[in-house]
């Protein structure tokens, strides 16, 4: 053998040593929350996903076009 590979830098363990920081607000992720700091930072995550597929904010994309142009402008 040449190469003894080692399980030594497992990076589930580790990650306590080099906790990354949460993608949602920055602060160090706690090892049960991983990625996240917090179960809040968890859900806001969770509700990204699932806002951009379900409910997306409000936008007027359909306009109803059909009204008397120049009734009150000015
Ligand atoms: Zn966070």
């Amino acid at each position: 053998m040449h190469s003894d590979k080692r399980e030594d830098h497992d990076p589930e363990r580790s990650a306590e040593a080099s906790a990354r920081p949460c993608p949602i607000c920055g602060k160090p992720s706690v090892f049960a929350m991983r990625p996240f700091c917090s179960k809040r930072c968890a859900d806001i995550d969770l509700h990204r996903w699932l806002g951009g597929v379900y409910a997306i904010p409000v936008a007027p994309e359909d306009e109803p076009d059909a009204g008397p142009e120049g009734a009150s402008e000015d």
